[in-house]
């Protein structure tokens, strides 16, 4: 690499106010956060990739809180009063964002959620706590019911599950949205260049070291070195090479496969599915199209990773799945040409961490499965703490 040039230190390299590392969904919002409070502060973005790549282009795109078969879990892992604080998180997420983007383009639809139990005895189980789950979940959605039973009397109606062997039990609820996690990003992109945010795209950050003087020298072998005032970083799964190692024990990088149909030109599936426990999650993309992913708890340590890469032990559970589902369709491997792999970040607990790593360098991230939602509060959260 040759030596950086006056006129690329006075520019392109110049020192920021604000260097994000990581332009996913918790950096862009937060960036955008830091302009819309102070619109002096110059904000840098470093991205390592040529776009963001990380979970937030790679996702499923649900705008979602959580199906009870989690949720029930979850309350049998955590405490309560943690449980229902995440929900209400990830719900005022999926209000923030349908109130700022639903009329953007970012094909939001909000068919609603399901969750799909298939085994009996797990039906019965989720049956009698339901009432339960349903009253926890009232004063964070205003619903009596937040999820309902479907099928039974209108089973046959197309929309709720397209197929003649319904599973033990459907569950419903009328608030979970669906999107195009690329063109979200996009979207955020276009908004925090309009606001003045600055970006470097091929830069990955390697090392961080904060300087005597208070500010934060970041550097990279691909691309050089500078300094920032503050720095947040937002890498996610991607934490373990950059941050102190009690970071990288508390953030575990998990990958996660997705296949997408062809198009099915008879495909009457509407909605955000999730299946055991979140660890399944399926929907339809536009009007033809059947996107399914997870199963990293069939992958084993595999799936522990944070280097894309396809899994066939996932990708086949997940055809094994929708021929037991939907078997009138014959699923082939053919069916499902395009396929791809994420990184999310997994840890104890569901709540993502927000906290610094050293005076100036704050870290926002792991916000494992539903990110979609809780980004907009973390990237705000995130500004506010690095600007207090
Ligand atoms: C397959 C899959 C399906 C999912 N489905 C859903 C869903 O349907 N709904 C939902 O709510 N959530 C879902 N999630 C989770 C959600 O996508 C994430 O929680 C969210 O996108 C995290 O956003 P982020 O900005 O914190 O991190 P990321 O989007 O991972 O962004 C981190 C960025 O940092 C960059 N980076 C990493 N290291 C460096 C470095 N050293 N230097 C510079 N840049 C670096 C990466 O390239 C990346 O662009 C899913 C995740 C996956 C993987």
């Amino acid at each position: 690499m040759p030596r950086p040039s006056y006129w690329e230190t006075t520019t392109f390299f110049r020192s920021p106010d604000v260097l994000i590392i990581g332009a996913g969904l918790t950096g862009l919002q937060a960036a955008l956060e830091i302009k819309r409070f102070d619109a002096a502060k110059d904000v840098l973005v470093l991205e390592r990739a040529p776009i963001p790549r990380g979970a937030s282009t790679r996702n499923a795109g649900f705008a979602c809180f959580g199906g009870p078969t989690e949720l029930l879990a979850d309350l049998q892992a955590y405490d309560e009063a943690a449980v229902v604080q995440t929900v209400r998180e990830r719900y005022a997420g999926i209000r923030a964002l349908e109130e700022r983007f639903a009329h953007r383009e970012i094909d939001w639809c909000k068919n609603g959620g399901y969750e799909v139990v298939d085994d009996p005895g797990k039906a019965a189980v989720v049956r009698r706590q339901l009432p339960h789950l349903n009253a926890l979940l009232q004063p964070v959605t205003g619903l009596a019911q937040t999820w309902r039973e479907v099928g039974r009397t209108d089973i046959s109606a197309q929309q709720w599950w397209p197929s003649a062997k319904p599973p033990a039990l459907l569950l419903y609820n009328p608030l979970e949205a669906q999107l195009h996690p690329g063109k979200l990003v996009n979207v955020l992109l276009e908004d925090a260049r309009s606001a003045g945010v600055r970006f470097l795209f091929g830069c990955e950050v390697e090392k961080l070291t904060e300087n005597e003087d208070g500010t934060v020298a970041v550097a990279g072998a691909g691309w050089g070195s500078l300094t920032a005032g503050r720095v947040l970083v937002t890498v996610n799964a991607f934490a373990r090479q950059l941050l102190p190692a009690d970071f990288a024990a508390q953030i575990r990088p998990v990958r996660n496969q997705v296949l997408l149909s062809r198009p099915l030109p008879d495909l009457a599936l509407r909605g955000c599915f999730h299946y055991h426990e979140g660890y399944v999650y399926f929907r339809n993309v536009g009007q033809d199209r059947l996107l399914i992913g997870g199963a990293r708890h069939v992958a084993g340590a595999t799936s522990e990773t944070d280097a894309f890469g396809p899994n066939g032990v996932p990708e086949a559970f997940l055809l094994e799945k929708l021929r037991e589902w939907f078997p009138e369709r014959g699923w082939t491997t053919a069916d499902f040409p395009t396929r791809w792999s994420g990184i999310i970040a997994q840890g104890d607990g569901k709540t993502p961490i927000l906290r610094f790593a050293s005076g100036n360098v704050l870290v926002a991230g792991r916000l494992a499965g539903m990110g979609v939602a809780l980004s907009a509060d973390l990237g705000q959260r995130a500004a506010r703490t690095l600007l207090a």
